[in-house]
């Protein structure tokens, strides 16, 4: 029997050892739960050491007068403990009944704990004897049996506060309780039958593993990660709202020039004057037009919209033209301009040119910022293999350099460095992030050297096709041949009459006198009675919105004259969707030079031609 008996403490002893190890070195938050199940835990192990204490006195038990009266003493101390384990499942019961009627209740009174010392030191004061039988000893008598009523009280009050907590009890938390219910009416049987056989320690070894499973342990590492996805979520937003700002003042400062400018050329005397402010107002939307294209760039890029566009190209016009097109921002500071393009750059490429000239375009525009008086140098060198031209786009710059440790933010969006020092140049802290992005979309890489104070260098690696090492094609038409579409019929829909302007005007370099009206009827009015080659409508206007006007249109068979949609709603994806719906082409506002040539070319017959 006494290996029967040994080998259950055993068993408990393998329990309460895993659950304890994981349980102590897991980390895990401090609530009632856990304190209360640490407690019992504790007391559990302490139970377990005690009997075995027990089982070691009892081996010399009758044999030494001292160890027979230790032995006793002993007993007294275990029935104590188990009776403080009951006691504290009975206040975590308790404890649960009233959590979840009242989820801010997360304490019980400790004055039920004056309850268990009165119980415990009553059961110390009374008597205790150990029972021999054939099969094996066991402790009887007033204290054991005292405090084995005081354990089925604390199970009655469990039973009561369970039936209080119907609601709940579907609940995982109420499980261990359930359990030890059952397991203490089955035991009470088992032991009645056979007193020697000390269930107890195994009972609440199995109560203390199936509740480590149920006590409301929220995962530390999950808490820790949620605080720093929330504090990330938070940096964000803060990094937002200064662009906002940033951004409200970068759209105010050329919106001020342009409404300035203007309110001064109605008031100028001569031609002459009010031409220089005209340019003062070009550059200024310019700019503008660079901001908001900058915001759209990396809307689009972050959306997974941002594509590849691939065709064939003339490299050395792309860098010609970009050159041409920055060196007037260059020239108002006291800076030279050099220019190196290595005679081996292939005569055309495949590739995407437009992503090209952005990404050069924003070099060169750093360069010419951030640079106040030596030298800028743009260099483009290849390495051609087979079908392929590496090439070497470098940016250098005599300017104000960047610091080693801001590099790393060089290229994150938004991020303006030395902020004190860049209050008066216009930025919004967007041009190297969407020229990274751009270059690793295409495959590429983009490198800086830099000595702070002394200037920069950013340095671009690119691969594109090699179409033919010579452009024998003919330049297309040269910039100064305008065409002349006099003989075309064009009708320009637009409720806002400023955006009428601008059309006309546009259109009038191509001869073309275009019929103007303000909204989606009087289109389709002006459609039944003159066969138009072209409709220009805006989308967003009041009551019939262009899409829905050319819908109207097309609900007569024979109208076929191409309609082009104009809007200012340029985000990802918004060409697509016009095109779906069966518009014939896209033109974004304010309408670009080239697109409108290109439509025009597409759609009207040239004179010239
Ligand atoms: P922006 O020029 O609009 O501020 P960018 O993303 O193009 O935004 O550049 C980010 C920052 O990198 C700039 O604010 C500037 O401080 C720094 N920077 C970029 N190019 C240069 C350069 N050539 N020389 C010195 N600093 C530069």
């Amino acid at each position: 029997m006494l290996i029967f008996q040994l080998s259950l403490l055993f068993l408990s002893f393998i329990y309460l050892s895993i659950v304890m190890i994981i349980f102590l070195f897991k980390e895990r938050v401090v609530n009632y739960d856990t304190t209360i199940y640490k407690r019992m835990l504790l007391v559990s192990f302490i139970s377990f050491l005690v009997e075995c204490s027990l089982y070691l006195l009892s081996l010399f038990y009758n044999k030494n007068k001292i160890i027979s009266e230790i032995f006793l003493f002993d007993s007294k101390i275990f029935v104590c403990i188990v009776l403080l384990w009951f006691f504290l499942m009975m206040k975590y019961t308790i404890y649960l009944y009233l959590h979840h009627k009242d989820k801010n209740k997360t304490d019980i009174s400790n004055k039920l704990n004056y309850v268990y010392y009165i119980v415990a030191i009553v059961t110390i004061f009374l008597p205790v004897s150990f029972v021999i039988t054939e099969n094996a000893g066991y402790t009887d008598g007033p204290a054991t049996k005292f405090a084995f009523l005081a354990i089925v009280l604390c199970c009655i009050v469990m039973l009561v506060y369970l039936t209080k907590s119907k609601k709940f009890v579907k609940n995982k938390e109420f499980v261990p309780i359930i359990i030890l219910l059952i397991l203490m009416f089955i035991s009470t049987f088992i032991q009645a039958t056979h007193p020697w056989l000390l269930l107890f320690n195994h009972l609440i070894s199995i109560v203390m593993i199936i509740m480590y499973f149920t006590i409301e342990n929220p995962d530390l590492k999950m808490m820790n990660e949620l605080e720093i996805a929330k504090k990330n979520a938070e940096k964000a937003n803060e990094a937002k709202t200064e662009f906002l700002s940033n951004m409200s003042h970068e759209i105010r400062t050329p919106l001020n020039a342009i409404v300035g400018f203007s309110n001064s050329i109605i008031e100028d005397k001569s031609l002459e004057e009010a031409q220089n402010e005209a340019k003062d107002i070009i550059m200024a939307s310019e700019n503008l037009l660079e901001i908001v294209n900058g915001i759209l760039d990396i809307s689009k890029i972050e959306a997974g919209k941002m594509e590849i566009v691939n065709v064939n190209y003339n490299p050395l016009n792309l860098f010609n033209d970009v050159a041409k097109l920055i060196k007037p921002r260059i020239m108002e500071k006291p800076i030279e301009f050099k220019t190196n393009f290595s005679s081996d750059i292939p005569g055309v490429l495949y590739g995407d040119n437009g992503k090209v000239k952005e990404i050069i375009t924003n070099l060169l525009t750093n360069a010419a910022k951030y640079t106040d008086s030596g030298w800028i140098d743009f260099s483009v060198s290849c390495i051609n293999e087979k079908n392929t031209s590496k090439l070497v786009i470098s940016v250098e710059d005599t300017g104000r350099g960047i610091k080693p440790d801001k590099i790393d933010k060089l290229f994150t969006k938004f991020n303006r460095l030395e902020e004190d020092k860049n209050t008066t140049l216009e930025g919004t802290g967007l041009g190297l992030a969407i020229t990274k992005n751009l270059v690793e979309m295409m495959g590429g890489k983009i490198i800086v050297q830099s000595k702070y104070g002394d200037g920069s260098k950013f340095t671009v690696y690119l691969s594109q096709k090699i179409v033919s090492m010579i452009d024998d094609s003919k330049k297309e038409e040269k910039e100064d041949d305008i065409k002349d579409y006099s003989n075309s019929r064009v009708l320009v829909v637009d409720d806002n009459n400023l955006n009428i302007k601008v059309a006309v005007r546009l259109l009038k370099k191509y001869n073309i006198s275009p019929d103007t009206v303000m909204s989606g009827m009087e289109c389709i009015d002006s459609v039944k009675n003159t066969k138009y080659d072209l409709i220009l409508l805006d989308d967003m206007m009041p009551k019939l919105s262009g899409v829905d006007t050319f819908k109207k249109l097309k609900e007569n068979k024979d109208f076929n004259t191409p309609v082009v949609i104009l809007t200012a709603n340029a985000i990802s994806g918004m060409k697509e969707k016009y095109l779906s719906l069966g518009l014939d082409d896209y033109l974004a506002k304010p309408i670009e030079r080239d697109e409108l040539d290109r439509v025009l070319k597409k759609y009207l017959k040239n004179k010239k031609s």
